[in-house]
């Protein structure tokens, strides 16, 4: 992967989609249709990529886009890289510098998602980590809501159980790893749930497929331990912040059984694609009042305000693009 090379399709107007937009790959910044891989791509077959979901919020007030935890979610991108043996060939400072100049050059004004991806790339049938060579793109597109973040989430626990650091390490943002997910969250919606929670080998509440699990109980917030088989959320560190400085709320993370989300006053999800969302209902019980929890709402308001550059107390979690 060589350093960035600047392309001369910089762009006048926003993409109109993403095929329509630049992404970076192997080291140089090129349309998104020019960015292809073999069918016998090593990740393609075995799922040997790491990657980060990472959001950038508009402000339409102070024109200005500002990209969250941007240094964090690299400092994991490079951890996870570590874990499948992935040689990154740009240092954390150069994958944010890349990220921002990819969003100027596409020239995007809006709320967006952005997909850092390093992946084994030899077409080789062999099964190994080591001597396996490595890509990398990084893509942005226009993005909102994941999940309804207003009315409440009614979900269910899932049948699925999460991976077991021993089995694929959940810390580590693998693709291969997200095959439990797909399955947790397909299933969840067959049977007419918004999300599925999982629990971990040992029966404990882990996270929802794509996001971390908060409870709050007697004004005290409950999260499941880093042992409990999570990813290690950054918007569950961000979260935490808040919930002390802003709410003054006790965090505690400890193991969490399942009938603990039953009888919780409220039940939260939180990451950078569910922002912070409420559930409201858990395997056909009502949580709380039913309706979405108070702090909860509080939580989200002040976590909106700090992403959108509207809390000065925050401004070290933001990048600005422009
Ligand atoms: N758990 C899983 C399985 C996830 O995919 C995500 C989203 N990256 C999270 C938790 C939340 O992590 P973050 O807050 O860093 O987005």
């Amino acid at each position: 992967m060589a350093k960035v090379e600047s392309t001369e399709t910089v762009r006048t107007a926003a993409p109109r989609g993403l095929e329509d937009s630049l992404c970076y790959f192997d080291g140089r910044f090129v349309p998104m249709a020019e960015a292809k891989v073999s069918v016998a791509t090593h990740a393609l077959n075995y799922g040997t990529g790491c990657f980060e979901g990472i959001r950038a919020y508009w402000s339409a007030e102070r024109e200005q886009l500002y990209v969250l935890k941007l240094r964090e979610h690299y400092e994991r991108f490079a951890r996870s890289c570590r874990m499948l043996k992935i040689r990154l060939q740009l240092s954390v400072d150069e994958l944010c510098a890349t990220t921002l100049e990819l969003i100027r050059q596409n020239g995007y004004r809006s709320d967006l998602y952005v997909r850092p991806l390093a992946f084994k790339s030899t077409p080789t049938i062999k099964l190994m980590l080591r001597d396996v060579a490595d890509q990398l793109a990084i893509f942005a597109q226009p993005f909102g809501n994941y999940v309804d973040v207003s009315s409440g989430l009614n979900v269910c626990v899932s049948p699925w159980q999460r991976i077991s650091d021993n089995a694929i390490p959940a810390r580590a943002k693998v693709t291969g790893a997200y095959i439990n997910s797909a399955l947790a969250v397909d299933d969840a919606l067959e049977a007419g749930f918004d999300e599925a929670i999982f629990l971990t080998e040992d029966g404990h509440v882990s996270e929802g497929s794509s996001c971390n699990v908060f409870l709050l109980r007697n004004r005290t917030l409950v999260t499941p331990p880093v042992s409990a088989d999570i990813l290690e959320g950054i918007t569950r560190d961000a979260v935490m912040q808040l919930a002390r400085d802003v709410l003054g709320l006790e965090v505690i993370e400890r193991d969490v059984d399942r009938s603990e989300l039953y009888t919780a006053d409220e039940v939260f999800f939180c990451g950078t694609g569910v922002q912070v969302s409420p559930v409201t209902r858990v395997d056909g019980r009502a949580i709380g009042t039913g309706a979405p929890g108070e702090v909860t709402g509080r939580l989200q308001q002040a976590y909106f305000r700090a992403v959108r550059g509207e809390d000065p107390r925050y401004s070290s979690w933001l990048e600005s693009v422009y």
